[in-house]
């Protein structure tokens, strides 16, 4: 049996794993990309430090392009890195959290933190602390048909949703922040409630995800699978019982990419999922400018709604020098112009030169996750979309009520196992 599978990310790589392993058949991968891993890939960066004038030691590293750290109910993700060996090299840290709002950094990590911050009341507070310890309660199929917004003002008022979640939804999908499902920010609340007094506890791998990459894509060329990158799918049409994808046949297809995009190349019908777009600025300071936090939300205005200090999460010391995200999601890819419009805003939110700036990359993923707006849960279609054509990826039944490295994980098991049922029951 010849497997074609369409798109090198998690799900992607994970399913040819799976299927080279259990030699159900020759897997090739097709990747448009210059390297795997997808969301989840990476920039190589040289780091040469200098003694005043004098260039010192060059280090190498590598860094994800968009800012990543697991959680420990990954379960599925968990056991894959034991399996790859990697588990040793699993560290957990304590994430510290920020909001910035009238020109300050207001550290929200420690009780302390919280009591001191101004912008809740007391009763809001404990409203809300007791609201995130019952989050893991509540049922999703219970909360896909309400609005996040109409949920949280019915449970906790309007005042915590105006000055509270209200700035963080928008910060994350921008106008269709009304429609968006309770189920979704109920998630996100249940999982962030994993904390110590320090912070949430929060996973990486020691020198970055790019290892999880490199030992997948080694396994599956141990295992026989084949890689091509740079190789775009651009067409995909019905061929005997199979497919004919770009030039060649195969008896399966599995899809990673999004179901707009497979409709677009197959003129497959499938339920459309709307997508929105990632733009991620990565760069590198030789001071911190966070005060030690890892995660500042942005409740003034500006380019972006969350900055990221990575290196006040993993150690400092495997990269010598301080690397800072500039997180922002939209609708749509933004016009020329916004690169600079972000530094512009960092320098002069944090007092930043920008000759201060040793490096930077801008990546922008047109297709960076789904928006779990209300009524999504019942629109999960099944894997099989055509006849021995499936699709998982971000917008599968494992990755509801969000998408994550360990729900990719999930989809790209569960693929496995559908595409095998379905062709051993074909066969009978
Ligand atoms: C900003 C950001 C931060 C995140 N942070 C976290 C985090 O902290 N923790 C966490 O668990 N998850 C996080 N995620 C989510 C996580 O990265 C994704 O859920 C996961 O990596 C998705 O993997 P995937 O394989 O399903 O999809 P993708 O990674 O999108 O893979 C799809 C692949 O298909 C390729 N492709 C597309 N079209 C074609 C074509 N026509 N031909 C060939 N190839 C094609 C793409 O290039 C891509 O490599 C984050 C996501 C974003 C956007």
């Amino acid at each position: 049996m010849d497997i074609c599978i369409i798109g090198g990310g998690i799900t992607g790589l994970v399913a040819a794993l799976r299927f080279a392993r259990q030699h159900a058949g020759n897997v090739t991968i097709y990747e448009q990309g210059d390297t795997l891993g997808g969301l989840l890939s990476s920039y190589m960066i040289s780091n040469t430090s200098s003694n005043g004038s004098t260039p010192q030691n060059t280090t190498h590293y590598t860094i994800e392009k968009l800012y990543h750290h697991i959680f420990s109910t990954d379960t599925m993700l968990l056991s894959l890195f034991s399996e790859l060996n990697l588990s040793s090299q699993l560290h957990w840290f304590s994430g510290s959290t920020g909001y910035y709002i009238d020109g300050t950094i207001h550290p929200l990590t420690t009780p302390f933190e919280i009591l001191r911050y101004s912008y809740l009341s007391l009763f809001e507070k404990a409203r809300l602390g007791i609201f995130t310890l019952r989050a893991k309660k509540y049922l999703n199929e219970d909360l896909d048909s309400i609005t996040a917004e109409a949920f949280i003002k019915s449970e906790l008022g309007e005042g915590i949703y105006t000055s509270f979640f209200e700035p963080l939804l928008r910060s994350k999908f921008g106008p269709n922040v009304k429609e968006i499902s309770a189920a979704w920010l109920v998630s996100r609340v249940a999982i962030r409630s994993d904390r110590g007094t320090s912070g949430e506890r929060l996973g990486y791998l020691e020198h970055g995800f790019s290892h999880f990459i490199d030992a997948l894509e080694t396994e599956i060329i141990q295992a026989g699978g084949t890689i091509h990158l740079n190789t775009e799918v651009t067409d995909i049409r019905r061929e005997g019982e199979g497919w004919r994808v770009n030039d060649t046949h195969y008896d399966v297809v599995v899809s990673t990419i999004s179901p707009t995009q497979i409709q677009v190349l197959g003129g497959l019908e499938c339920e459309q999922v709307p997508y929105q777009c990632s733009i991620c600025m990565t760069l590198a300071l030789p001071r911190d400018v966070l005060q030690n936090i890892y995660w500042v939300n942005m409740g003034d205005d500006a380019p972006f709604g969350a900055v990221i200090g990575h290196t006040n999460f993993a150690p400092y010391e495997w990269y010598h020098e301080h690397i800072i995200y500039l997180a922002a999601y939209a609708p749509q890819p933004p016009a020329p112009g916004y690169e600079q419009k972000m530094i512009d805003a960092f320098c002069n939110i944090f007092s930043v030169q920008q000759s201060e700036i040793r490096w930077h990359r801008l990546a922008i993923e047109p297709y960076a996750g789904p928006l779990y707006k209300t009524g999504y849960r019942s629109r999960i279609q099944s894997k099989e979309i055509a006849p021995h054509f499936f699709a998982a990826g971000m917008f599968s039944r494992e990755n509801y009520p969000e998408r994550s490295i360990n729900g990719s994980v999930a989809a790209g098991e569960a693929v496995v196992q559908e595409v095998l049922r379905t062709i051993k029951q074909s066969q009978e």
